[in-house]
């Protein structure tokens, strides 16, 4: 029997619904029950399998999280439910241990062992696409980079999944996802696809 799972998308501000969109198309191409909830709510985390933190304003995004007790929950989560976590761009900076460039002070969750650097790529105008390779992936992978963070090192567990020349750009540590592209953005499921796979 295939499982039902429950996805809850981070929804206090950046492309929340574009997330929820390509997940509900996945859901019915690959027939998976389940169903999609937009937290804002920390309570309402109780019952998601998986979560995923868009792209967006870090520094909005965390703000909201610690004021509103999120922040907390999704710690909870992954220590006392081994959640899955999903971050997209702001959301990659967020699961991150440590910012470079910190300058104004956000407060990361701290949860996988990378340091980001944000706006890795330069300003708005110098957001791009491009091709890339993703281990496990047999087809190359076209990757949407807005103001998009850089992951500068891993350690530990924390394994890369792809970079492009020698900056990473995508990361697992266990169940835990980061990706310095936007896979909401695009047409293809694959990525999705794979966190769906991780839960
Ligand atoms: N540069 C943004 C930040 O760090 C993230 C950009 C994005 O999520 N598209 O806040």
């Amino acid at each position: 029997m295939v499982k039902r799972v429950n996805i809850g998308i981070v929804g206090v501000q950046g492309a929340v619904l574009e997330h929820a969109n390509i997940m509900k198309k996945l859901f019915s191409e690959t027939n998976t029950p389940g169903e999609i909830f937009i937290i804002r709510d920390k309570n309402q985390l109780e019952k998601v399998d998986g979560l995923i933190i868009p792209g967006g304003e870090t520094t909005t995004i965390s703000k909201i999280l610690v004021k509103t007790g999120l922040y907390d929950k999704i710690l909870d989560c992954i220590k006392q439910k081994n959640i899955a976590i999903m971050g997209t761009c702001a959301g990659c900076v967020l699961l991150s241990e440590k910012i470079s460039n910190n300058d104004k002070e956000i407060k990361c969750l701290n949860a996988m062992k990378m340091h980001v650097k944000r706006n890795a790529f330069g300003r708005q105008k110098e957001s791009f696409e491009q091709e890339i390779k993703i281990k496990g992936f047999s087809k190359p992978y076209n990757a949407v980079f807005i103001r998009a963070p850089i992951i500068e090192k891993t350690y530990n567990n924390c394994e890369v999944l792809a970079k492009i020349k020698d900056k990473i750009i995508m990361a697992r540590q266990d169940k835990l996802l980061a990706i310095c592209f936007h896979p909401e953005l695009t047409d293809d499921l694959r990525i999705h696809k794979y966190f769906l796979d991780i839960i």
